[in-house]
């Protein structure tokens, strides 16, 4: 039996708000910040004779003013903001007819939750095809026997007739939209067709996969959909520490199946047309993001480390003294395979769930008593009442 590695980083409480923001705009040298901020000022000086809502010019509005602070050195307000060096890059590939729907769509995504905004739709959706997985990473809810067991009534493949349904609500509502949460989306075997589905609806559509079931044909699904980012779970550089994360995964085999993936697009396809990018979480702190850039480098655009959470424990850690509001609660939203609507995934077996999106629309669901009961339980700081958010560490 593969041993397993050892969790030995401590979850990362976020506290208040950083001034992360303060961001000092040479436009002189960066070349991307100055076409951003022509093209905005051409849209600003236009902003009347255009079809957009109150909500959007006063968005436009702020950027831009954001905009001029930060090129006279001057401190941004929590609700002003610029695009960080990320954006700049997706503003570079954007077609420019799309960029204000992609300003007002980055403001809400980045801000919503932070300034506690609640609009119509959540800025993010996360819709499972599947809760089924073929791994059991050890710092993973599949690590939870009593939630991945056949018998324990969480695993299943989500249908297409549903997917469509709130597909065809969110469409011009949602902007960002992840194909992934509990379980292995490549398990779908009508990943294709939902994929098929999304073409052109979405600006931001990302899928995250272990990559252990890639081949040719759903490489050329993934490939030749729309989607804009496309997330591959590999936590370490060789195979002595692979597997001992990612548990039944086989490290020979992701690199075959990234081979065969990197050749297909570098021969069919147009390599600045999405963003690959490999991901793992930082559990033990052996790992070193350094040696992971010089194993992935030639796979990806980007390799980086994300944020542990105890997911594997989320009903079984401490509870803890964070008082602050949870940001999922203004910026995001679940719904896993069987219609079930959840907050986050942190609590993957639903316990705060009242929701199904079978029968009840997205925007109800997101506007619906339950769901802003437990806002005010948050606003109230009284988190500590409610199971698991006094477990979590989630804040904005
Ligand atoms: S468990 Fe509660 S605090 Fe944690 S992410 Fe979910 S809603 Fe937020």
């Amino acid at each position: 039996m593969t041993e397993k590695m050892k969790i030995n980083i401590t979850p990362l409480k976020k506290k208040g708000f950083k001034s992360e923001n303060f961001t000092f705009v040479d436009f002189k040298t960066n070349k991307l910040h100055q076409e951003c901020f022509d093209t905005l000022t051409k849209i600003k000086n236009d902003i009347d004779n255009q079809n957009l809502s109150n909500k959007e010019k006063i968005i436009i509005n702020k950027i831009f003013k954001s905009y001029k602070k930060a090129f006279n050195s001057e401190e941004l307000a929590e609700d002003e903001m610029i695009l960080n060096n990320h954006e700049l890059l997706e503003f570079k590939k954007i077609n420019k007819k799309d960029f204000v729907r992609y300003l007002v769509y980055r403001y809400k995504y980045n801000k919503y939750s932070q300034l506690k905004i609640l609009d119509e739709y959540p800025p993010c959706i996360n819709i499972e095809p599947t809760s089924v997985c073929n791994y059991r990473c050890v710092m993973c809810y599949q690590a939870d026997k009593t939630f991945s067991k056949k018998s324990s009534g969480f695993m299943g493949n989500m249908s297409f007739e549903l997917f469509k349904k709130v597909i065809d609500e969110i469409n011009g509502k949602i902007e960002a939209v992840t194909l992934a949460s509990r379980g292995e989306p490549t398990l779908n075997k009508e990943l294709d067709k939902m994929l098929k589905y999304c073409e052109k609806k979405f600006l931001a559509l990302k899928l995250n996969t272990n990559a252990s079931l890639l081949n040719e044909k759903n490489i050329h699904s993934l490939l030749s959909s729309d989607l804009q980012t496309i997330v591959f779970s590999i936590d370490e550089k060789n195979k002595e520490n692979y597997e001992k994360i990612r548990i039944n995964g086989k490290f020979e085999k992701i690199l075959k199946n990234l081979e065969l993936f990197n050749k297909i697009r570098d021969t069919k396809y147009n390599r600045s047309d999405k963003v690959v990018r490999i991901s793992g979480v930082k559990i033990n702190k052996n790992q070193n993001l350094d040696e992971m850039k010089a194993q992935w480098k030639d796979y990806a655009d980007i390799v980086a480390f994300t944020n542990y959470q105890p997911w594997e424990s989320s009903y079984d850690n401490p509870v803890n003294d964070i008082d602050r509001v949870c940001g999922e609660l203004y910026n995001s939203m679940y719904v896993w395979w069987d219609g079930k609507v959840n907050p986050c995934d942190f609590d993957y077996k639903s316990t705060l769930s009242k929701w199904n999106a079978k029968d009840k629309s997205i925007k109800d669901i997101w506007n619906s008593e339950p769901y802003n009961f437990l806002r005010q339980k948050h606003i109230n700081q009284q988190r500590s009442s409610i199971e698991p958010c006094k477990r979590c560490i989630s804040t904005s």
